[in-house]
């Protein structure tokens, strides 16, 4: 027997679906969160947790770019009513790997100066002064003070911990399989149990349990190793690094490990570690910083990206009933939670998303998701 459970009810608990899960609980309105594992466990906990709008910019996403400015501003009043999320703001690095990569990284800085973003050259002898343990042949690079990074695990914490002090609810181990609509109500199907509700907003990244969307989602596999930091401070903020030929790689600081990755591969939902994929990451790292080289390998693992076709984030209200649909946050995803939190809350209790929203939010779906021409 179906039970009506909540007004509003969110499928899948990760960086989008608890960020709007919160926003909607602290405006009055405590949802009903399925989630067919445990909170976080799909991209959102697989990630680096960086937050860097200016190293994440591509030149033909403008909309893009405006959007995860406007996120990343959000973080410290995030940050504060959170609690400890892990948040840093250190500015991020970028680096040229070789001599010939040089043009490539001050192209980019001209793009992100036209773009508003603050950032600056740094010659190799200052980055090495900033970044000591960095290898004397890295030629040059920029530096970004406003970027920054968290913990995802911690951010994940405090979400839940906030939806549930606000009178949400999260179902873990709940997989939606099926979805029916019937007149003024949604019913989720789970093997628990049926569960009804008013409102229903669709997250889930990459879908399981046999979920069908209206439009496709692409798994961008990445590949992560955390490895002992060799000191407190050893690397004081995320480096970047870029060569033309073999791509790019980054190492970010935790509290008391580093994380090494770069990866971007689409293999199907195959989650594993390639033999290829960590000795891409392994070696553009220790190009970096040579001393890495005692450093304990503590874990690795790899996680899917949910990408559309256009590779650009898909808002997608159904133009019959209040059903929402948000997802190909991609690469993404922790950096534009707050903007995505307020904003899809602010979409389904007043009806009207943020500007910096609009642009993904297509009237008619193309079997593809979204057009790449914004
Ligand atoms: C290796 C890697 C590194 C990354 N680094 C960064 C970074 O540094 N900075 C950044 O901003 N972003 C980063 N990202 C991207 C970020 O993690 C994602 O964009 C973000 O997690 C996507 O959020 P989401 O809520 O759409 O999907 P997810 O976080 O994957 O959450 C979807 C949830 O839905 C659940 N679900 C799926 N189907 C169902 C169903 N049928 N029923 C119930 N629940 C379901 C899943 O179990 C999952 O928990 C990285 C991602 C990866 C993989």
């Amino acid at each position: 027997m179906p039970v009506r459970v909540a007004e509003i009810g969110i499928i899948g608990a990760g960086a989008a679906g608890l960020s709007v899960a919160w926003q909607l609980a602290r405006r009055g309105k405590p949802p009903l969160v399925f989630e067919a594992h445990t909170p976080g466990s799909g991209a959102m906990t697989a990630s680096g947790g960086m937050l860097s709008p200016a190293y994440e910019a591509q030149y033909e996403e403008l909309p893009l770019l405006r959007a995860m400015i406007a996120s990343r501003q959000r973080y410290p009043e995030w940050a504060a009513q959170l609690g400890d999320i892990g948040y840093v703001e250190s500015g991020t690095y970028e680096l040229a790997l070789l001599p010939e990569d040089v043009p490539y990284v001050q192209r980019r800085m001209e793009f992100e100066l036209q773009q508003g973003l603050r950032v600056e050259w740094i010659e190799s002898s200052e980055l090495r002064r900033r970044l000591p343990h960095i290898s004397p042949r890295i030629p040059g690079g920029t530096y970004a003070p406003d970027e920054g990074h968290l913990i995802p695990e911690l951010l994940r914490d405090r979400l839940v911990e906030a939806i549930l002090r606000d009178g949400g609810s999260i179902l873990s181990h709940t997989p939606a399989q099926r979805i029916e609509f019937l007149p003024g109500t949604f019913r989720v199907y789970t093997p628990q149990g049926t569960y009804e509700v008013d409102q229903l907003l669709i997250c889930t990244g990459v879908p399981l349990a046999g979920l069908s969307l209206p439009f496709k989602v692409y798994p961008v596999r990445g590949q992560m190793i955390a490895i002992e930091s060799p000191a407190a401070d050893w690397l004081p903020a995320p480096v970047r690094y870029f060569n033309k030929l073999a791509g790019y790689g980054y190492a970010i600081p935790k509290r008391d490990y580093i994380i090494l990755g770069g990866t971007a591969e689409e293999k199907g939902r195959d989650p594993s570690l390639t033999v290829g994929g960590v000795l891409d990451i392994l070696r553009r790292a220790y190009h970096v910083f040579p001393d890495l080289y005692e450093s304990r390998i503590l874990r690795w693992w790899a996680g899917l990206r949910p990408a559309t076709a256009s590779r650009l984030p898909i808002l997608y209200k159904d133009p019959s009933r209040p059903l929402y649909y948000v997802n190909g946050l991609y690469r993404n995803g922790i950096l534009l939670a707050p903007l995505i939190g307020e904003g899809i809350a602010q979409w389904i209790l007043e009806g009207e998303l943020p500007a910096e929203l609009q642009p993904f939010c297509p009237e008619v779906l193309s079997e593809e998701g979204q057009k790449r021409d914004l």
